[in-house]
């Protein structure tokens, strides 16, 4: 089967390289020609681990290839996925749809043969119902469906599930379109990965919903570990506590310094608004951003606090290990670490800066910031070390050549990956995140 996947990113190059490797013929299209010839080149224009293999495999053995033209890259093939980005728009939140709408009148202008229209962004509610009729107003004469199929991916971990995901959510009330992404999923049928059929509508929704429930949890946990430390409880013992519950469940439970990255506050926004257009208001989303997005400056503060105070800390440096908002990722969308150092450099302190994989991209995002080329360099003569972000590069940092290097024998883990005592009883002072 061929298959076209409209944009390259993060969700369309996995996807096509995944479906590649299972054996379609895949064609991953995108308007950005320096990252099309990239990839001619075999250079990933993201960081995602085994992408780099997965492609050059699939490139070999020509199932694989890659095209700035929409209009080749759709010739024959039977699913056309639309995998642009959907971010905030600007001002109010809602999801900024110009570029599926774009790729859609694209796509109308050009169909050539029948084929169906997979939405893989993650986009509001009655979004297909708009692309549909976007590329009917386009006056196309062949047969064609849309259908919903959001992507759950996790960058970092992203070709595992792809290739294993817990459910595949496809939404279409339509015959066609439903043969189609039969064929399409066939080799995970084959996995016995749980494919769910439901009305378009309804799977737009169910992305939204699954990201605002993750959300939650993180940000309950969060609130949990302010009052582990107000009340001398152990936050990472609660997590356990109630995550061997069942019906609760261990993942989602680590308190740290608020989530972020490319989805969860773009969709917890959008879900906002679209359950204000709707009239119906869903207060516990709102809750969860308002507190998330105080919590990022308040793991600055956090740091302040660490160096001494507001008034003392003017003058300081901090070092900050770690600035992807997650591992194994250059992505830097919304990171809790440019709130973290702004709120630093805010407060007059001077940042220095490592990460493995995401400093070119957070250069110009965080342009106070002093980036080094290995975690030591960061932090050299620094009066605190941040630990920020949970590379496992940072679990095992040598503590006696860091007392040597810093200034100040500060550690502040936002990601608790360390043991209280231990740091401890190296000479540290150390804080954490709900523990005392
Ligand atoms: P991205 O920004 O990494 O990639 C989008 C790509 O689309 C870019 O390369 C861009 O150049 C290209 N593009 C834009 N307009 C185009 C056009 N008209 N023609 C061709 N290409 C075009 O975005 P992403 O992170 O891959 O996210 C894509 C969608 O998937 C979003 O809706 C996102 O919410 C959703 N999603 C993302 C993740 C994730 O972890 N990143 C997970 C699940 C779902």
């Amino acid at each position: 089967m061929k298959i076209a996947m409209v944009g390259s990113g993060y969700v369309g190059l996995v996807s096509g390289a995944c479906f590649a490797d299972f054996g379609h013929d895949v064609v991953c299209i995108d308007k950005d020609q320096s990252k099309i010839d990239r990839l001619h080149d075999g250079i990933m224009p993201i960081y995602e681990p085994g992408l780099d293999s997965l492609v050059e495999s699939n490139m070999r053995a020509g199932r694989l290839s890659f095209t700035t033209s929409l209009s080749e890259g759709i010739k024959d093939a039977s699913a056309i996925f639309i995998a642009v980005g959907t971010p905030s728009r600007r001002g109010d939140g809602h999801a900024d749809l110009s570029y599926v709408y774009q790729v859609a009148q694209e796509i109308g202008e050009n169909l050539a043969n029948d084929a169906v229209i997979v939405n893989k962004s993650t986009v509001p509610v009655g979004t297909g119902d708009e692309v549909e009729r976007i590329i009917a107003d386009t006056g196309t004469s062949q047969k064609f469906a849309v259908v919903s199929n959001p992507e759950f991916l996790r960058e970092g971990a992203a070709i595992g599930d792809f290739k294993h995901p817990d459910r595949i959510v496809i939404g279409t009330e339509d015959d066609f379109g439903r043969e189609v992404m039969r064929e399409v999923y066939r080799p995970l049928f084959l996995n016995e990965s749980p494919i769910l059929f439901v009305d378009r509508r309804t799977s737009e929704l169910i992305k939204y919903a699954a990201n605002a429930f993750l959300a939650t949890k993180i940000t309950f946990i969060n609130e949990m570990a302010d009052l582990c430390e107000k009340v001398g409880a152990n936050v990472q013992d609660v997590s356990r506590g109630i995550g061997m519950d069942g019906r609760i469940g261990p993942k989602f439970l680590h308190a740290g310094p608020g989530y972020g990255g490319s989805c969860f506050p773009k969709d917890t926004l959008a879900l906002l608004k679209t359950a204000e257009d709707y009239d119906s208001p869903t207060r516990i989303v709102e809750a969860v951003v308002a507190v998330n997005e105080s919590r990022k400056r308040a793991m600055g503060r956090k740091v302040l606090d660490a160096l001494g105070g507001l008034e003392a800390a003017r003058g300081k440096k901090a070092a900050l290990l770690g600035l992807t908002f997650k591992p194994n990722t250059d992505d830097m969308r919304d990171s809790p670490a440019i709130a973290v150092a702004q709120t630093l450099t805010d407060a007059g302190v001077k940042v220095s800066a490592y990460d493995p994989e995401g400093m070119e991209i957070a250069k110009p995002l965080m342009p106070d910031v002093t980036m080094c080329s290995d975690p030591y360099e960061a932090i050299k003569d620094a009066d605190a070390t941040v630990i920020v972000t949970e590379w496992d590069a940072f679990r095992a940092l040598d503590l006696g050549k860091m007392k040597e290097t810093a200034k100040a024998p500060v550690l502040v883990d936002l990601r608790n990956i360390y043991t209280p005592a231990d740091v401890r009883a190296a000479g540290f002072e150390y804080s954490s995140v709900g523990r005392v």
